[in-house]
């Protein structure tokens, strides 16, 4: 059965002719550029103009990280490029199926080593470097191209839309837009309070949030969905909207903030707030670094903001900025996602300080799905609001749990 799949998946693959393959990353990284997003690079880069940026950061007199080239790895693509003549059209194949097509201006040689020394600013020992590495070809190949991608394989391409955000910036007349990459995972009260932040000082906010190949123990729908549910019940909804942003190795490393700080002005935002649960959290943490990144940039105009990091603190009894209160860290806890996670994936319910109770119960009930169901069925009677038996799950039954936690005996 297993062979038979695969001898049917290669006989398919056989019938592209003249193909490249490339992976959805690649594929989305096309997207962005296609659409106009890493302005002002417009197109895939030549050798020469590969040159140019990767020595001097900058294109068209704009800072821009490194070089925006196609070089996919794999032999038969090497192959491919290796006889591909100018004028020539690839068809480029993402998992099987069709999503675009390419005519050859040049095919050249890229350093697979200087590249990933470029895209992950020098960090090439970790596992992530390894990662891109090998995904690295040794040809890489530029010329116009055009994705098609209206067949139902692609759904996943629906991202972060320009035209939506022009759209909504008129019909509220926002003059300031700010926009946030994150993963929330999990979305605590330190990201509703930096939410709240950030829509103070402007009229609309543009949540970039970030779906992974490889999702850790909270995926990006569970993400999105306790996102959605703080949105639409603590904020002013119509002032938010969410995009998924597929995190492409492109934004790896240090200097993939930088893409970041393109991406969104181009999106039309004028403000972009760097937080507490941006991916490379040791670049958060040490806010020197991020001012130096920012400082070195070219035409750049978007205006960074960096919020401060926000922890619990027992004597003041609420969220605060590391910068504003006076108590010794003793006193404080902080919002690791790593620690929540860690609480999460042993089943049990997270602080309501850290996290709302709500958020919390959909998260457990996605992790362990229908974990109460025979309990319920028992003594469901005990959780029943005014004395009805209703249906009840388990998101019902966590949020009665948690009210009786903190429910406290008369003295
Ligand atoms: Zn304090």
């Amino acid at each position: 059965m297993e062979s038979q799949k695969r001898n049917n998946a290669q006989g398919e693959i056989k019938t592209f002719q003249n193909a490249l393959f490339i992976d959805k990353e690649a594929v989305f990284a096309l997207l962005l550029c296609q659409e106009g997003l890493l302005a002002p690079v417009s197109h895939l880069m030549n050798e020469e103009e590969m040159q140019e940026v990767d020595a001097t950061g900058l294109y068209r007199g704009q800072s821009f990280p490194f070089s925006f080239v196609l070089a996919p790895s794999g032999k038969r693509n090497a192959i491919v490029l290796q006889n591909a003549q100018e004028g020539s059209v690839i068809t480029l194949v993402c998992e099987g199926n069709i999503c675009g097509e390419l005519i050859v201006d040049s095919v050249f040689t890229i350093d697979k080593q200087q590249r990933l020394f470029k895209i992950m600013s020098g960090d090439i020992y970790s596992q992530k470097a390894q990662d891109i590495y090998k995904r690295l070809g040794n040809y890489a190949v530029c010329g116009k191209y055009s994705l098609f991608l209206n067949n139902e394989q692609f759904t996943f391409m629906h991202h972060v839309s320009k035209q939506a955000i022009l759209q909504t910036k008129k019909n509220i007349q926002a003059n300031n837009v700010t926009a946030m990459v994150l993963d929330a995972s999990p979305a605590t009260r330190i990201h509703e309070r930096i939410f709240r932040f950030a829509l103070d000082e402007s009229d609309l906010l543009v949540l970039l949030l970030l779906r992974h190949q490889n999702e850790g123990l909270l995926d990006f729908h569970i993400r999105k969905t306790c996102l959605q549910f703080i949105i639409e019940n603590y904020l002013p909804t119509n002032r938010i909207l969410i995009f998924p942003l597929d995190d492409i190795y492109l934004f790896a490393g240090t200097h993939g903030i930088i893409l970041d700080a393109i991406l969104t002005q181009n999106l039309g935002c004028d403000r972009i707030v760097i937080g507490e649960n941006y991916p490379n959290l040791t670049i958060y943490y040490d806010n020197q670094k991020i001012y130096s990144i920012f400082d070195t940039i070219k035409d750049i105009k978007i205006n960074v903001k960096l919020v401060n990091e926000f922890v619990y603190c027992s004597q003041c009894n609420t969220i605060v900025s590391l910068k504003t209160c006076p108590h010794g860290n003793h006193h404080h806890i902080h919002y690791h996602s790593g620690f929540l996670q860690g609480i999460l994936q042993a089943g049990l319910i997270p602080p309501t300080i850290l996290m709302r109770k709500e958020v919390s119960a959909k998260i457990l009930s996605y992790l362990y799905p229908k974990r109460f169901s025979p309990l319920l069925k028992q003594f469901g009677t005990m959780f029943a609001n005014n004395g009805m038996i209703e249906e009840q799950d388990d998101e019902d039954f966590y949020l009665k749990l948690i009210d009786l936690y903190q429910t406290h005996s008369l003295k």
